[in-house]
């Protein structure tokens, strides 16, 4: 038997039913906050990521799908989406009609890192990505919606961890001020934080290596690093959060290791899901259309962990199924060919409904539409047919009532969209 790859896996039906409706509330959200949705190719040349997301990141150090073209060129499977559209804004020319653009897309993303629960190889995100808006409004309306999503969903137990990194004027002395901290404790750290601690220390700190994470307990906070400008409009993004009522927490340790993320940081974090316990990462990258070749553009984005957002909500353990509205039985070579035309009516009017296709007993009929947990129940028998009547169970009510052959499928629509 040919099986799935390693850290890959198939989301079935059960499943599926609440994948979608997670995904069509987050359509209805974003397109309401003026998103429009933007599809982009699962893979884009390797220097797209390289340069989008930074050298020395996890991502690009070590979790790549690289595969060379045929003229070996590098190509890899998207690990992530803002840099696709960022590399899509700049391409299309966005900045030189109206800078200002909203864009959302959701979609598998591909990371080779080690499987585990909630940490997948392909995964799925909801990205939203916001252009040239420099003010704070727009990083409070970005943690508004994802509030808003989270709330709308039922989202048990999440909490906003929200940050600065403040920017090039202000990250160096802050930088700095970790190196010569972390400088004396170099013997605690993981061997990627040792080798990283000079290039980038700010990785130090985001590290999840307990032995890490215990070394750097007391480290200099960003947040008595921040330049004027900085802490003005981190001030505000509190304040506008404060005026929406949006639940946060201000959180100096929560960073991203990448030289153009500036400003706002946030991340939307649970207890319930373990270590994996990020379901929504998000942030300003004021430097990062410069950095892919367009011109300097503010920008902020996030992107919900799609995998993970559905476990808080219930997909490995609940089924998600929608039963159909009716099933057809029928009894006889004449009733089933009266009763499939009946099946493809309904079907074409928007119900669902199913029947047995092969003619089994009356009984295997009833127990198949007891599986399927159908809200009503059709019956169509030798006797029904001759008395020119069908029977119409409800199967919650047990009451049973008899429908004319002729005109039946206008009067049993109608029963069922009555409820
Ligand atoms: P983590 O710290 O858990 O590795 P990350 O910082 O690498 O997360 P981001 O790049 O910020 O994650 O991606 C945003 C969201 O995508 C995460 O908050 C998480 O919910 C989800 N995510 C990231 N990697 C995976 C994965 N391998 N499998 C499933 N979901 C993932
Ligand atoms: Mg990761």
């Amino acid at each position: 038997m040919i099986k799935l790859i390693r850290g890959f896996r198939d989301i079935l039906p059960g499943q599926v039913e609440l994948w979608q409706d997670i995904e069509s509330k987050a359509r209805v959200l974003l397109e309401n906050f003026g998103f429009r949705e933007i599809r982009l190719p699962i893979m884009e040349s390797t220097e797209l990521f390289a340069r989008g997301i930074g050298a020395d990141t996890d991502i690009v150090e070590k979790e790549m799908y690289t595969f060379p073209d045929s003229k070996g060129r590098g190509q890899t499977l998207r690990p992530e989406a803002t840099a696709s559209v960022v590399r899509s804004y700049i391409e299309h020319g966005y900045a030189g009609s109206d800078p200002v653009q909203k864009f959302y897309t959701i979609g598998p993303m591909f990371r080779h890192e080690r499987p585990q629960k909630g940490r997948y190889r392909q995964f799925y995100q909801i990205n939203a990505e916001m252009f040239g808006v420099a003010s704070p409004l727009a990083d409070v309306q970005i943690m508004y919606l994802l509030h808003l999503f989270f709330t709308g969903l039922d989202v048990p137990d999440v909490v906003t961890h929200v940050n600065s990194l403040g920017c090039p004027e202000c990250r160096p002395k802050f930088r700095e001020a970790l190196i010569s901290f972390v400088s004396d404790k170099m013997d605690r750290l993981c061997s990627d934080c040792q080798r990283r601690a000079e290039a980038n220390p700010l990785r130090v700190i985001d590290c999840k290596v307990p032995g890490c994470k215990e070394a750097v307990q007391g480290a200099p906070s960003i947040q008595d690093h921040l330049c004027p400008d900085c802490k003005e409009h981190f001030q505000a993004v509190i304040e506008g959060l404060d005026d929406l009522n949006v639940p946060y927490e201000i959180d100096p340790r929560l960073v991203r290791g990448l030289d153009y993320y500036t400003r706002t940081t946030f991340e939307v974090q649970t207890t319930l899901l373990g270590a994996q316990n990020a379901v929504a990462g998000g942030g300003r990258y004021d430097g990062l259309v410069k950095v892919l070749g367009g011109k300097e553009t503010p920008a902020i984005g996030f992107a919900v962990g799609f995998d993970r957002l559905a476990a808080l909500l219930g997909a490995e353990e609940k089924d998600f199924t929608v039963p159909p509205a009716l099933f057809i039985a029928a009894l006889g070579e004449d009733a089933r060919k009266i009763a499939f035309g009946w099946l493809c009516d309904f079907n074409a009017r928007g119900l669902r409904a199913e029947m047995d296709y092969e003619g089994k007993s009356l009984k295997s009929q009833m127990k198949q539409a007891n599986r399927f947990n159908a809200g009503r129940v059709l019956i169509l028998g030798e006797n029904e047919l001759q008395n020119g009547m069908a029977v119409l169970r409800n199967m919650n009510t047990k009451e049973q009532e008899e429908v004319a052959l002729d005109g039946l499928t206008d009067r049993v629509a109608a029963l069922i969209n009555q409820g």
